[in-house]
């Protein structure tokens, strides 16, 4: 059996919650019955750095869905981010967990390849609350929770099977063999708003054209987006395990001095994985 497709049942069935809108669709699918069985309840992880449209449409999916939603989190990765340690020994350090473009002294771009704000952010604080509330066991060895995850068709080379020994994975829009577009197109069907992109107001994985949607929709996210960059900047200057300068747009240029429109009107495309770098995850939305 293709373990994209139906797998065993399982005590608990619960929902991932990216609030994109993939798995805006999926909750929504549930919540009508279109999808069985229905979640016990649907986790959000907050990294406290979305953008306000995306606190809203949360509120109002809340609203909308049967089951509950529950948010947690791990606190601000922002404040993560720039939050400055020392080593015993006196060196200064940040752990640099975003996947930030780089521009060495001598000029060389390059890009942090292991970031580490999708796990701590996003994947073990939902991790820890369904365990809690599905009661699973320390150590842990047989399934007893299948995660339904918000991957659309399109979007297949995402899907991950489960790393928690207690946990199954199901991607229902696979199933039904949905691409993001037949996601829209059946939000639209049944009435109900496209859903914002679900990310941190500073990601580096926004295609331009998300840049521009946060410059020029939701100027407060993207001033924030501004203000992040430059205070993570000095952050990284001042540290001792960082030598080169962080930036969130990959052409290493200040975001607020980055021409969006010149790079989409030449045809980037604002698809997952056309045109740009997106979370392979597939927890958050870019
Ligand atoms: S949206 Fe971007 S910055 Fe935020 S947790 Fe995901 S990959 Fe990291």
């Amino acid at each position: 059996m293709n373990p994209l497709f139906a797998p065993a049942p399982t005590d608990h069935n619960i929902l991932s919650l990216g609030a994109g809108v993939q798995s805006s669709c999926l909750a929504l699918m549930c919540s009508k019955g279109e999808v069985t069985p229905m979640p016990k309840f649907a986790v959000f992880a907050d990294t406290q750095d979305e953008p306000r449209s995306v606190y809203e449409w949360l509120s109002e999916l809340r609203a909308l869905c049967v089951f509950p939603i529950y948010t947690v989190t791990a606190g601000s990765l922002s404040h993560h981010a720039l939050k400055m340690r020392t080593t015993s020994d006196g060196r200064k350090y940040s752990r640099t967990n975003i996947p930030f473009f780089t521009k060495s002294a001598k000029g060389k771009v390059g890009k942090i390849v292991f970031r580490s704000c999708t796990a701590d952010f996003k994947i073990r604080p939902i991790l820890k609350e369904v365990k809690r509330r599905c009661d699973v066991k320390r150590g842990q060895k047989h399934v007893s929770v299948t995660q339904y995850i918000g991957i659309s068709w399109d979007e297949w080379h995402r899907c991950k099977p489960s790393r928690e020994a207690w946990a199954q994975s199901r991607w229902p829009l696979i199933e039904l063999k949905m691409t993001r577009q037949h996601c829209l197109d059946w939000m639209k069907a049944n009435g109900f708003e496209k859903p914002p992109r679900s990310s941190c107001v500073y990601c580096p994985f926004h295609s331009d054209a998300e840049w521009q949607r946060l410059k020029t929709q939701e100027p407060e996210a993207f001033a924030a987006a501004v203000k992040f960059e430059k205070r993570i900047q000095k952050a990284k200057k001042n540290s001792d395990n960082f030598d080169s300068t962080p930036f969130l747009h990959r052409s290493c240029v200040p975001i607020d001095q980055v021409d969006f429109r010149s790079d989409f009107e030449k045809g980037q495309m604002d698809i997952f994985g056309q045109g740009h770098a997106y979370c392979e995850e597939g927890m958050c939305g870019v």
